[in-house]
């Protein structure tokens, strides 16, 4: 178990929120409840602290729902993350040394990798943050004043196979 900070990406502005980014934090692992909640906002992404399962591969991403009807892809990218193997998205060995690798022997191609260097978030800069925040705000102001902040509650997740 590690804790890991992951960034949702994708998600519709209205669902750019905090109670979002812990339901869907919730489908990866526990989440880590923070003081300051600001810290979970990016620009465009959302972040939230998870305790990930290592012995599995990295999840990249969940499935979701809102609005009855509107369906789309949250992406996860991992701040910080140590080794990751882009064949089988598990932390702590390379390509070099994965079992997929050792048992195929070699039959596995670059196409074959479910993972790659988009897995990695490029670190969290909070002051760069509220720049862009502001830019968002006032690009808000001029959009849709009939646009509704949906309620968390209606995000639903499937967790897709490998
Ligand atoms: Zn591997």
């Amino acid at each position: 178990m590690t804790a890991f900070w992951v960034q949702i990406h994708n998600l519709p502005f209205p669902l750019q929120t905090v109670e979002t980014a812990f339901s869907i934090g919730e489908t990866i692992g526990p989440v880590i409840k923070l003081k300051d909640l600001s810290e979970m906002l990016g620009a465009n992404f959302v972040r939230v602290r998870v305790i990930v399962d290592v012995s599995k591969p990295l999840c990249r991403g969940r499935k979701i729902y809102w609005d009855t009807e509107c369906e789309g892809w949250a992406a996860f990218m991992y701040e910080s993350l140590p080794n990751i193997c882009y064949l089988c998205g598990f932390v702590f060995h390379d390509d070099k040394d994965c079992s997929l690798c050792l048992h195929s022997k070699g039959t596995l191609k670059l196409d074959d990798q479910q993972f790659g260097p988009w897995i990695r978030a490029p670190l969290f800069n909070p002051a760069k943050k509220s720049v862009i925040e502001v830019k968002g705000y006032e690009v808000l102001n001029k959009g849709d004043e009939n646009m509704m902040i949906l309620p968390a509650t209606r995000v639903d997740c499937d967790v897709p196979g490998l």
